[in-house]
């Protein structure tokens, strides 16, 4: 169901221009405006669902399934030397558009875009065993 003040289900009825890359019954892509690297894509799904973590599986498959492909196309057709393939789940992830979407950022020799992943500081401090446990006890 098309949600009014969403801005990708009015990107996906046309109401708003996008430069796309795919399209079919169940999929859009289409080119991000921000362009952190050039290229930069957003794949979403035609269905309005908050994130990844509410999205039935069939349709988040479908949406991987069309990242794979662009992060493929990225590397053969714009030379991209690897891809960022990333989804923020809720405000404090990073969030800003709350309809299920896939980046692909493509990577290039020398681009200057930062994803970093540190290591805890307090590592020492953590019972990874413990941890573990909670999360499989949530599967
Ligand atoms: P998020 O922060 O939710 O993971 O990503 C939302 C993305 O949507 C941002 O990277 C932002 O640049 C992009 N975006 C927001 N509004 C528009 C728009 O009107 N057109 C396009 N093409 N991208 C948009
Ligand atoms: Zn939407």
């Amino acid at each position: 169901m098309k949600k009014d003040d969403c801005i990708f289900c009015k990107i996906i009825s046309g109401e708003i221009p996008s430069s796309k890359i795919y399209e079919d019954d169940d999929v859009l892509a289409f080119l991000d405006i921000s362009q952190v690297t050039q290229g930069h894509a957003l794949v979403v799904c035609k269905e309005h669902y908050d994130s990844f973590l509410t999205t039935p599986k069939k349709v988040m498959h479908k949406v991987m399934d069309v990242a794979q492909r662009i992060g493929q196309a990225d590397m053969i057709m714009l030379g991209a030397r690897g891809v960022n393939i990333l989804t923020n789940i809720g405000k404090n992830a990073g969030q800003s558009v709350f309809h299920f979407h896939v980046h692909v950022i493509p990577r290039y020799a020398g681009d200057d875009l930062i994803i970093e992943m540190k290591e805890n500081r307090d590592l020492e401090k953590l019972n990874l065993p413990a941890i573990a446990e909670e999360i499989k006890k949530g599967l």
